[in-house]
């Protein structure tokens, strides 16, 4: 499932190939999504210049004059682009023409008049797209800070886990608490915080906060940088795989020796909140 430095590396393609551009076409292929595709887009869009693109949590915003398109990737979607002439020579359409896309799975094409074609792509059907006229309002209106921001900082993390019996994995799971974070970057934060995914949110001391904020920030940076995490079908727009899945130090490997010097101990995986938990039993606590 992409999380909040995948999106942010599509969010950085999207700027790259479509900041700016016009669009000339429109075309729903299949409708059904988390919600169905409007076909309201298709008037709404056609002839538009994009402004900007942004991101906020895990969305992906693109501004047009008086409205705004939010597109959601839910577990599986994708987007990436070709180019209308010339198909078999660009790059950008990489995985589309070694086929691993299937095409019955493509929701939506744009067609601009840059000569680009941005196809939406998604074999679990829960992403979404949809037309907002503000960007106050739901799904924006609760959302918490962004990790990498001044807000989200030692000072607000202590104030609001003070009453929260809940564990920590699942406080920082919760988007209306810190947005964008997601399970692979949630496990890896709680390994290099030395810190039990079980650990009741308000009995954490000061330390582990500054330790759990320094990780977090830390984590999300670096995963941006070497352009996300490539598993369970997370590409970049531009068909390129990330990177950051060859530094995971606990997701996903369950058994295998612990990596921190001196510990010996083998990591464990357990189900809290219904998602998958890796640690060290040693060295978390
Ligand atoms: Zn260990």
């Amino acid at each position: 499932m992409p999380e909040l430095p995948e999106v942010e590396v599509l969010k950085l393609s999207l700027s790259r190939f479509i900041n700016k551009a016009t669009i000339k076409k429109v075309e729903i292929l299949n409708k059904n999504l988390r919600y169905k595709i409007s076909s309201s887009l298709i008037k709404k869009l056609e002839g538009k210049k994009i402004l900007k693109i942004t991101r906020r949590a895990k969305y992906i915003i693109i501004h047009f004059e008086n409205f705004f398109l939010l597109l959601h990737l839910g577990m599986t979607g994708l987007v990436f682009f070709r180019k209308l002439k010339n198909i078999k020579k660009i790059k950008t359409s990489f995985y589309y023409e070694k086929n691993e896309i299937k095409k019955k799975h493509n929701h939506l094409s744009i067609y601009f008049t840059n000569g680009l074609v941005m196809i939406y792509n998604d074999v679990r059907k829960f992403g979404y797209i949809k037309l907002l006229k503000k960007i106050s309002d739901k799904p924006f209106s609760k959302l918490g800070p962004e990790p990498l921001s001044k807000s989200f900082n030692c000072n607000y993390f202590n104030k609001k886990k003070k009453n929260i019996k809940k564990n920590i994995k699942n406080l920082l799971l919760d988007q209306n608490f810190v947005s964008g974070l997601g399970n692979i970057y949630v496990n890896e934060v709680l390994f290099q915080s030395k810190l039990s995914p079980y650990v009741t949110s308000k009995k954490i001391n000061k330390i582990k906060v500054v330790l759990i904020i320094k990780f977090i920030k830390k984590i999300i940076k670096d995963a941006i940088k070497k352009g996300g995490s490539s598993i369970k079908n997370y590409k970049h727009s531009d068909g390129k795989s990330g990177k950051y899945q060859d530094s995971f130090k606990v997701y996903g490997r369950k058994g295998l020796p612990c990596i921190k010097k001196g510990c010996n101990a083998l990591i464990q995986r357990a189900f809290i909140g219904q998602r998958s938990s890796f640690f060290c039993p040693k060295c978390q606590r």
